[in-house]
């Protein structure tokens, strides 16, 4: 056993120069920001709509995406915040498959970390360029954070990483909302502790340095279901669901409190046309109870261009290589239908 040191890999700082933002970039995503962590301060009552496919491929199908997610944006502006989905970090249940474009920046070849860092550097940058839109990642691997620092406004901490030191710790020190993720076991209190360990202040080690953290009072809670001993799908969605997290949310000293209902994974059961379904049902649980609209302020969902999911080098522009994604014709239908009924 051992490691092959293959090459050193160049700081953020060095990324960023070979890689650099305008001005214009450097003020969307203040922008933007602003407008994103209001929905989180109960400044802004708009919904929040974090879509996007399951994994960000590649660079011309996201954009594509993008750009038209943009056009919706616009006209659902009064009622919807739109952050889209570029995940460039995939977490694996076996550690098999596809792990993302930040391993690899050609889906169907080898790990190239040096080459994923900048493609997944260069995709962001070229998303926000074309759409003014700033976007949503995984942070998988919290050293990795540094590379697109002052390109996301929005952060998620998967299922897999929840109850890991380094990942909340890392969330502590980010200025923009980040998500932690119910375990794929579904224990609540992992969720809630992850929380309150982001939201206070620490030092610790991040990338050679000892960095002293402010804390992330914008950390909060995704529910994306979970699975039991038997491998079968448990949704927590549902009204009672949302109500049990609220209580268990209202034991705890915890700031800006706020529950995203992530409608793919565990809670469709990887069925993702069941999403607008459980998307409505969930807007509809917000009409029927002023806590539950207070609380929950948006949803995760994975969409594409085309429905579905493929292999790797299945060669379909716009259909996902990891989770089955909604088409681009029902993502369309399914936000006109929700900015109907908010
Ligand atoms: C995802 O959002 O695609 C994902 C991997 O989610 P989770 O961590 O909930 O499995
Ligand atoms: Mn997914």
């Amino acid at each position: 056993m051992s490691y092959e040191y293959v090459k050193t890999i160049p700081s953020p700082k060095e990324i960023m120069e070979i890689l650099p933002i305008s001005e214009e970039i450097r003020n969307t995503k203040k922008e933007r920001d602003q407008i994103i962590k209001k929905i989180f301060t109960n400044e802004d009552d708009r919904f929040l709509l974090i879509i996007g496919p399951c994994s960000a491929d590649r660079e011309d199908a996201v954009c594509d995406y993008v750009n038209r997610i943009k056009g919706i944006q616009e006209k659902v502006k009064d009622k919807i915040v739109i952050v889209p989905r570029v995940y460039t970090n995939k977490p694996r249940t076996t550690g098999e498959g596809y792990k993302g474009m930040v391993h690899q920046p050609n889906p169907s070849k080898g790990s190239n970390m040096y080459q994923g860092i900048l493609a997944m550097r260069h995709m962001h940058i070229r998303v926000i360029r074309e759409s003014g839109l700033t976007c949503a990642d995984e942070m998988l691997y919290p050293e990795n954070y540094a590379y697109l620092e002052d390109l996301l406004s929005y952060v998620a901490i998967g299922a897999r990483s929840v109850e890991n030191q380094q990942h909340r710790l890392t969330v502590s020190g980010i200025d923009v909302p980040a998500g932690m993720k119910n375990p794929t076991g579904g224990d609540m209190s992992i969720m809630l502790n992850a929380i309150k360990a982001a939201q206070l202040k620490h030092t610790m080690i991040y990338r050679n340095w000892e960095v002293k953290t402010s804390g992330n009072p914008l950390t909060h809670a995704i529910m994306r279901g979970s699975v039991n001993q038997y491998g079968q799908s448990i949704p927590n969605y549902h009204y009672e669901d949302i109500v049990r997290l609220m209580e268990q949310y209202g034991q705890r000293d915890l700031k800006n409190p706020t529950i995203i209902i992530d409608t793919n994974h565990s809670n469709s059961n990887k069925q993702p046309k069941q999403q607008p379904r459980i998307g409505m049902e969930v807007i509809k649980n917000r009409s029927l109870n002023s806590s539950i609209k207070r609380y929950v302020k948006g949803l995760m969902i994975e969409s594409y261009i085309v429905e579905g999911r493929q292999e790797v080098g299945g060669g379909v522009y716009g259909k996902s290589i990891t989770d089955a994604c909604l088409s681009w014709e029902q993502t369309e239908r399914m936000i006109y239908e929700m900015a109907d009924k908010l």
